[in-house]
Protein backbone atom coordinates (compact mmCIF):
# COMPACT_ATOMS: atom_id res chain seq x y z
CA UNK A 1 0.00 0.00 0.00
CA UNK A 2 1.25 3.18 -0.83
CA UNK A 3 1.19 5.13 2.39
CA UNK A 4 2.15 8.51 1.10
CA UNK A 5 -0.94 8.24 -1.07
CA UNK A 6 -3.03 7.18 1.79
CA UNK A 7 -1.36 10.39 4.34
CA UNK A 8 -2.48 12.56 1.11
CA UNK A 9 -5.87 11.39 0.80
CA UNK A 10 -6.24 11.29 4.93
CA UNK A 11 -5.06 15.10 4.71
CA UNK A 12 -7.62 15.77 1.76
CA UNK A 13 -10.51 14.46 4.70
CA UNK A 14 -8.96 16.60 7.23
CA UNK A 15 -8.21 13.49 9.12
CA UNK A 16 -7.01 13.71 12.40
CA UNK A 17 -3.36 12.07 12.39
CA UNK A 18 -4.37 8.85 14.82
CA UNK A 19 -6.02 7.82 11.62
CA UNK A 20 -2.88 6.86 9.77
CA UNK A 21 -1.52 4.93 12.30
CA UNK A 22 -5.24 2.79 12.54
CA UNK A 23 -5.01 2.12 9.07
CA UNK A 24 -1.63 0.94 9.09
CA UNK A 25 -2.20 -0.99 11.61
CA UNK A 26 -5.11 -2.90 9.93
CA UNK A 27 -3.13 -3.09 6.97
CA UNK A 28 -0.17 -4.52 8.00
CA UNK A 29 -0.96 -6.10 10.94
CA UNK A 30 -4.56 -7.01 11.05
CA UNK A 31 -4.18 -8.14 7.15
CA UNK A 32 -7.34 -6.63 6.51
CA UNK A 33 -8.31 -6.85 2.14
CA UNK A 34 -10.72 -4.50 1.80
CA UNK A 35 -10.89 -0.99 4.03
CA UNK A 36 -14.72 -2.24 4.10
CA UNK A 37 -13.27 -4.43 7.14
CA UNK A 38 -11.61 -2.14 9.42
CA UNK A 39 -14.17 -1.51 12.12
CA UNK A 40 -12.69 1.45 13.87
CA UNK A 41 -13.36 3.47 11.00
CA UNK A 42 -17.25 5.17 10.37
CA UNK A 43 -19.19 4.53 7.41
CA UNK A 44 -18.19 7.43 5.31
CA UNK A 45 -14.45 7.30 5.87
CA UNK A 46 -14.68 3.34 4.89
CA UNK A 47 -16.49 4.14 2.31
CA UNK A 48 -14.25 6.86 0.69
CA UNK A 49 -11.37 4.88 1.17
CA UNK A 50 -12.87 2.08 -0.83
CA UNK A 51 -13.70 4.32 -3.71
CA UNK A 52 -10.21 6.52 -4.05
CA UNK A 53 -7.98 4.17 -2.49
CA UNK A 54 -6.22 0.48 -3.13
CA UNK A 55 -4.65 -1.81 -0.60
CA UNK A 56 -2.78 -3.75 -2.90
CA UNK A 57 -0.92 -2.02 -6.46
CA UNK A 58 -1.65 -5.48 -8.17
CA UNK A 59 -4.10 -7.14 -9.13
CA UNK A 60 -3.99 -11.12 -8.58
CA UNK A 61 -4.62 -13.46 -11.78
CA UNK A 62 -4.34 -16.63 -10.49
CA UNK A 63 -3.34 -18.44 -7.51
CA UNK A 64 -1.98 -22.34 -7.88
CA UNK A 65 -1.40 -24.54 -4.92
CA UNK A 66 0.32 -27.84 -4.64
CA UNK A 67 -1.41 -30.62 -4.09
CA UNK A 68 -0.30 -31.08 0.15
CA UNK A 69 -0.72 -26.91 0.59
CA UNK A 70 2.76 -26.46 1.28
CA UNK A 71 3.53 -24.16 -1.51
CA UNK A 72 1.58 -21.68 -3.86
CA UNK A 73 2.41 -19.03 -6.46
CA UNK A 74 0.65 -15.99 -7.96
CA UNK A 75 0.67 -14.51 -10.95
CA UNK A 76 -0.25 -10.91 -10.33
CA UNK A 77 -0.73 -8.09 -13.00
CA UNK A 78 0.70 -5.23 -12.16
CA UNK A 79 -0.88 -1.34 -13.08
CA UNK A 80 1.13 -1.33 -16.80
CA UNK A 81 -0.15 -4.74 -17.61
CA UNK A 82 3.44 -6.44 -16.40
CA UNK A 83 3.01 -9.64 -14.61
CA UNK A 84 5.27 -10.86 -12.00
CA UNK A 85 5.11 -14.01 -9.61
CA UNK A 86 5.43 -14.45 -5.79
CA UNK A 87 5.77 -17.80 -4.17
CA UNK A 88 4.69 -18.81 -0.39
CA UNK A 89 6.02 -21.83 0.62
CA UNK A 90 5.87 -23.82 3.76
CA UNK A 91 9.02 -25.85 5.00
CA UNK A 92 7.49 -26.78 8.34
CA UNK A 93 4.41 -26.39 9.87
CA UNK A 94 3.03 -22.91 10.67
CA UNK A 95 6.40 -21.22 8.81
CA UNK A 96 5.71 -19.39 5.88
CA UNK A 97 8.52 -18.28 3.86
CA UNK A 98 7.50 -15.62 1.05
CA UNK A 99 9.57 -15.53 -2.08
CA UNK A 100 9.47 -12.29 -3.68
CA UNK A 101 10.37 -10.67 -6.84
CA UNK A 102 12.11 -7.54 -7.20
CA UNK A 103 11.84 -6.88 -11.01
CA UNK A 104 10.02 -7.87 -14.08
CA UNK A 105 12.34 -10.16 -15.76
CA UNK A 106 16.20 -9.67 -15.22
CA UNK A 107 18.79 -8.24 -17.42
CA UNK A 108 21.91 -10.92 -16.05
CA UNK A 109 20.93 -13.61 -18.36
CA UNK A 110 22.27 -16.93 -16.20
CA UNK A 111 21.94 -20.08 -18.49
CA UNK A 112 19.97 -22.10 -15.95
CA UNK A 113 17.43 -19.44 -15.08
CA UNK A 114 13.83 -18.99 -16.58
CA UNK A 115 13.63 -15.21 -15.17
CA UNK A 116 16.89 -14.75 -17.38
CA UNK A 117 15.13 -15.72 -20.22
CA UNK A 118 12.60 -12.70 -20.23
CA UNK A 119 15.29 -9.98 -20.35
CA UNK A 120 14.43 -7.34 -18.40
CA UNK A 121 11.61 -5.48 -18.19
CA UNK A 122 11.05 -3.01 -15.30
CA UNK A 123 12.33 -2.55 -11.69
CA UNK A 124 9.45 -3.13 -8.91
CA UNK A 125 8.75 -0.07 -7.01
CA UNK A 126 9.03 -1.00 -3.16
CA UNK A 127 5.34 -0.67 -2.79
CA UNK A 128 5.53 -3.34 -5.46
CA UNK A 129 7.41 -5.70 -3.76
CA UNK A 130 6.14 -5.39 -0.19
CA UNK A 131 2.95 -5.69 -1.68
CA UNK A 132 3.70 -9.28 -2.30
CA UNK A 133 4.12 -9.90 1.45
CA UNK A 134 0.63 -8.41 2.37
CA UNK A 135 -1.23 -10.31 -0.57
CA UNK A 136 0.30 -13.36 1.14
CA UNK A 137 -0.68 -12.37 4.56
CA UNK A 138 -4.34 -11.72 3.48
CA UNK A 139 -4.29 -15.23 1.85
CA UNK A 140 -3.01 -17.07 5.27
CA UNK A 141 -5.80 -14.87 7.37
CA UNK A 142 -8.07 -17.68 7.23
CA UNK A 143 -5.54 -19.99 8.90
CA UNK A 144 -4.71 -17.31 11.54
CA UNK A 145 -0.87 -17.13 9.61
CA UNK A 146 1.19 -15.19 8.52
CA UNK A 147 4.44 -15.07 6.85
CA UNK A 148 7.54 -16.01 8.91
CA UNK A 149 10.29 -15.38 6.24
CA UNK A 150 11.13 -13.31 3.49
CA UNK A 151 13.60 -13.91 0.70
CA UNK A 152 14.18 -11.43 -2.16
CA UNK A 153 14.58 -14.69 -4.54
CA UNK A 154 11.94 -14.26 -7.15
CA UNK A 155 12.57 -12.92 -10.18
CA UNK A 156 15.07 -10.27 -10.90
CA UNK A 157 18.47 -9.54 -9.39
CA UNK A 158 17.65 -7.00 -6.24
CA UNK A 159 20.72 -5.21 -6.36
CA UNK A 160 20.31 -4.05 -9.73
CA UNK A 161 17.18 -2.24 -7.49
CA UNK A 162 18.66 -1.16 -4.85
CA UNK A 163 16.50 2.06 -4.35
CA UNK A 164 13.61 0.07 -4.12
CA UNK A 165 14.99 -2.68 -2.55
CA UNK A 166 16.40 -0.41 -0.13
CA UNK A 167 12.48 1.37 0.84
CA UNK A 168 10.97 -2.14 0.68
CA UNK A 169 13.56 -3.58 2.98
CA UNK A 170 12.77 -0.49 5.37
CA UNK A 171 9.23 -1.08 5.62
CA UNK A 172 9.26 -4.55 6.20
CA UNK A 173 11.38 -3.74 9.91
CA UNK A 174 9.32 -0.76 10.32
CA UNK A 175 7.46 -1.45 13.58
CA UNK A 176 4.98 0.39 12.89
CA UNK A 177 4.31 -1.42 9.00
CA UNK A 178 5.26 -4.92 8.57
CA UNK A 179 7.89 -5.19 12.07
CA UNK A 180 9.92 -8.46 10.91
CA UNK A 181 12.89 -8.50 12.15
CA UNK A 182 16.06 -8.03 10.03
CA UNK A 183 17.34 -11.74 10.31
CA UNK A 184 13.97 -13.20 8.97
CA UNK A 185 14.85 -11.73 5.95
CA UNK A 186 17.87 -12.73 3.22
CA UNK A 187 18.43 -10.96 0.06
CA UNK A 188 19.85 -13.41 -2.45
CA UNK A 189 22.76 -11.97 -5.46
CA UNK A 190 24.12 -13.22 -8.28
CA UNK A 191 27.29 -11.03 -7.54
CA UNK A 192 27.33 -7.78 -7.53
CA UNK A 193 29.73 -6.05 -4.81
CA UNK A 194 28.37 -2.32 -4.42
CA UNK A 195 25.35 -4.09 -3.48
CA UNK A 196 26.98 -6.24 -1.37
CA UNK A 197 28.39 -3.34 0.45
CA UNK A 198 25.44 -1.29 0.84
CA UNK A 199 23.25 -3.80 2.68
CA UNK A 200 26.23 -4.51 4.99
CA UNK A 201 26.53 -0.97 5.73
CA UNK A 202 22.43 -0.15 6.16
CA UNK A 203 20.80 -3.15 7.12
CA UNK A 204 23.77 -5.65 8.48
CA UNK A 205 21.70 -7.91 10.07
CA UNK A 206 19.55 -9.03 7.05
CA UNK A 207 20.92 -12.08 5.89
CA UNK A 208 22.97 -12.67 2.64
CA UNK A 209 22.59 -15.35 0.40
CA UNK A 210 24.98 -15.26 -2.99
CA UNK A 211 24.47 -17.80 -5.92
CA UNK A 212 27.78 -18.94 -6.09
CA UNK A 213 27.24 -22.27 -8.37
CA UNK A 214 30.94 -22.42 -9.48
CA UNK A 215 34.03 -21.86 -8.04
CA UNK A 216 35.96 -21.63 -11.21
CA UNK A 217 36.22 -18.29 -13.00
CA UNK A 218 36.10 -20.02 -16.18
CA UNK A 219 32.49 -22.31 -15.86
CA UNK A 220 31.29 -19.40 -14.34
CA UNK A 221 31.54 -16.78 -16.54
CA UNK A 222 30.35 -18.96 -19.14
CA UNK A 223 27.23 -20.00 -17.29
CA UNK A 224 26.85 -16.18 -15.71
CA UNK A 225 27.53 -13.77 -17.86
CA UNK A 226 27.23 -11.61 -14.98
CA UNK A 227 30.77 -12.97 -13.88
CA UNK A 228 32.86 -11.39 -16.89
CA UNK A 229 31.98 -8.39 -15.33
CA UNK A 230 32.31 -8.89 -11.53
CA UNK A 231 34.72 -11.99 -11.35
CA UNK A 232 34.69 -14.24 -8.20
CA UNK A 233 38.16 -11.85 -7.50
CA UNK A 234 36.12 -9.23 -6.89
CA UNK A 235 33.33 -11.41 -5.28
CA UNK A 236 36.11 -12.92 -2.92
CA UNK A 237 36.95 -8.73 -2.24
CA UNK A 238 33.30 -8.31 -1.23
CA UNK A 239 32.46 -11.11 0.96
CA UNK A 240 35.63 -10.58 2.83
CA UNK A 241 34.35 -6.84 3.47
CA UNK A 242 30.66 -7.80 4.33
CA UNK A 243 32.06 -9.89 6.96
CA UNK A 244 34.51 -7.39 8.66
CA UNK A 245 31.29 -5.26 8.92
CA UNK A 246 28.77 -7.68 10.01
CA UNK A 247 30.21 -10.94 11.16
CA UNK A 248 27.43 -12.74 10.08
CA UNK A 249 27.37 -15.73 7.84
CA UNK A 250 27.11 -15.89 4.37
CA UNK A 251 24.91 -18.59 2.38
CA UNK A 252 26.30 -19.87 -1.00
CA UNK A 253 23.66 -20.96 -3.44
CA UNK A 254 24.97 -23.77 -4.85
CA UNK A 255 22.85 -25.26 -8.04
CA UNK A 256 23.75 -29.01 -8.83
CA UNK A 257 24.07 -29.35 -12.63
CA UNK A 258 24.59 -32.88 -14.16
CA UNK A 259 28.37 -33.20 -15.22
CA UNK A 260 28.77 -29.09 -15.16
CA UNK A 261 29.37 -28.17 -11.47
CA UNK A 262 29.24 -31.62 -9.60
CA UNK A 263 32.81 -33.40 -9.95
CA UNK A 264 35.18 -33.85 -6.83
CA UNK A 265 37.33 -31.07 -8.99
CA UNK A 266 34.24 -28.52 -8.82
CA UNK A 267 34.11 -29.16 -5.57
CA UNK A 268 38.04 -28.55 -4.77
CA UNK A 269 37.39 -25.47 -6.90
CA UNK A 270 34.31 -24.58 -4.44
CA UNK A 271 36.44 -25.43 -0.88
CA UNK A 272 39.18 -23.36 -2.63
CA UNK A 273 37.18 -20.30 -3.55
CA UNK A 274 35.35 -20.58 0.30
CA UNK A 275 38.64 -21.24 1.94
CA UNK A 276 40.18 -18.15 0.62
CA UNK A 277 37.45 -15.65 1.71
CA UNK A 278 37.29 -16.17 5.40
CA UNK A 279 37.17 -18.79 8.61
CA UNK A 280 34.72 -21.93 7.32
CA UNK A 281 32.35 -21.32 10.11
CA UNK A 282 31.29 -18.00 8.71
CA UNK A 283 30.21 -19.71 5.34
CA UNK A 284 27.35 -21.93 4.97
CA UNK A 285 26.63 -24.14 1.29
CA UNK A 286 23.43 -24.74 0.27
CA UNK A 287 23.29 -27.52 -2.99
CA UNK A 288 19.91 -26.54 -4.50
CA UNK A 289 18.44 -28.77 -6.73
CA UNK A 290 18.27 -27.83 -10.61
CA UNK A 291 14.53 -27.04 -11.06
CA UNK A 292 13.77 -28.17 -14.73
CA UNK A 293 13.59 -25.02 -17.33
CA UNK A 294 14.10 -24.87 -21.04
CA UNK A 295 18.00 -25.13 -20.73
CA UNK A 296 20.54 -27.68 -21.90
CA UNK A 297 21.15 -28.45 -18.13
CA UNK A 298 19.88 -31.96 -16.01
CA UNK A 299 19.67 -31.76 -12.61
CA UNK A 300 22.62 -33.85 -10.72
CA UNK A 301 21.25 -37.29 -9.24
CA UNK A 302 20.79 -37.47 -5.85
CA UNK A 303 23.95 -40.37 -5.11
CA UNK A 304 26.00 -37.69 -6.54
CA UNK A 305 24.36 -34.09 -5.04
CA UNK A 306 25.10 -36.47 -1.75
CA UNK A 307 28.95 -37.72 -2.60
CA UNK A 308 29.63 -33.78 -3.22
CA UNK A 309 27.78 -33.03 -0.10
CA UNK A 310 30.03 -35.88 1.72
CA UNK A 311 33.23 -34.84 0.29
CA UNK A 312 32.55 -30.36 1.25
CA UNK A 313 31.39 -31.82 4.91
CA UNK A 314 35.11 -33.70 5.00
CA UNK A 315 36.91 -30.74 4.38
CA UNK A 316 34.70 -29.18 7.29
CA UNK A 317 32.57 -26.84 5.01
CA UNK A 318 29.17 -25.98 6.29
CA UNK A 319 26.82 -27.97 4.06
CA UNK A 320 22.93 -28.43 3.69
CA UNK A 321 21.34 -29.88 0.73
CA UNK A 322 18.22 -27.75 0.38
CA UNK A 323 14.52 -29.61 0.12
CA UNK A 324 12.78 -27.80 -2.94
CA UNK A 325 9.54 -27.42 -3.27
CA UNK A 326 6.98 -25.68 -5.24
CA UNK A 327 8.39 -27.66 -8.21
CA UNK A 328 4.94 -29.47 -8.77
CA UNK A 329 3.63 -25.76 -9.31
CA UNK A 330 6.45 -24.33 -11.43
CA UNK A 331 7.07 -21.70 -8.70
CA UNK A 332 10.64 -23.02 -7.54
CA UNK A 333 13.82 -21.27 -8.08
CA UNK A 334 14.77 -20.26 -11.37
CA UNK A 335 11.00 -21.44 -12.70
CA UNK A 336 9.34 -17.78 -12.69
CA UNK A 337 8.91 -16.41 -16.07
CA UNK A 338 5.55 -15.13 -15.33
CA UNK A 339 3.35 -16.72 -18.22
CA UNK A 340 -0.34 -16.55 -17.99
N1 LIG B 1 18.89 -12.77 -8.94
C1 LIG B 1 19.10 -13.27 -7.64
C2 LIG B 1 17.84 -13.69 -6.93
C3 LIG B 1 16.81 -14.43 -7.74
S1 LIG B 1 17.26 -16.02 -8.32
C4 LIG B 1 20.10 -14.41 -7.65
O1 LIG B 1 20.44 -14.87 -8.73
O2 LIG B 1 20.54 -14.78 -6.58
C5 LIG B 1 17.00 -17.03 -6.88
C6 LIG B 1 17.86 -18.30 -6.82
O3 LIG B 1 17.40 -19.29 -7.74
C7 LIG B 1 19.32 -18.06 -7.17
O4 LIG B 1 20.16 -18.74 -6.26
C8 LIG B 1 19.39 -18.67 -8.54
O5 LIG B 1 20.69 -18.97 -8.90
C9 LIG B 1 18.51 -19.87 -8.40
N2 LIG B 1 18.08 -20.49 -9.64
C10 LIG B 1 17.93 -19.91 -10.86
N3 LIG B 1 17.52 -20.81 -11.77
C11 LIG B 1 17.40 -21.99 -11.12
C12 LIG B 1 16.96 -23.30 -11.51
N4 LIG B 1 16.57 -23.55 -12.75
N5 LIG B 1 16.95 -24.27 -10.56
C13 LIG B 1 17.30 -24.01 -9.28
N6 LIG B 1 17.70 -22.80 -8.85
C14 LIG B 1 17.75 -21.80 -9.75
FE1 LIG C 1 18.71 -13.04 -12.81
FE2 LIG C 1 19.11 -14.45 -10.56
FE3 LIG C 1 17.95 -15.57 -12.74
FE4 LIG C 1 20.55 -14.95 -12.81
S1 LIG C 1 19.56 -16.45 -11.46
S2 LIG C 1 19.05 -14.53 -14.42
S3 LIG C 1 20.59 -13.09 -11.60
S4 LIG C 1 17.12 -13.92 -11.51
Amino acid sequence: MNIEKLEAFLQKHNQPKFRLQQIQKAVFQESVSSFSEISTLNKDMRKNLEQEMKILSFEVEKVLASKDEKSMKALLKLKDENLIEAVLISPLDGVWSACVSSQVGCPLACEFCSTGKMGFIRNLAAEEITDQILFWNQQLKTKKEKVSNIVYMGMGEPFLNWEEVRKSLADLIDEKKFNFASRSISVSTSGIPEGIEKLSQEFPQVNLALSLHFGSEARRSQIMPINRKNNLEALRQALKKYLAVTKRKIFLEYVMLSGVNDSMDDADDLIRFVKSVEKLQLMHVNLIRYNSTESRFHSSSKERTLKFKEYLASHNLGVTIRKSLGEEIQGACGQLAAKK
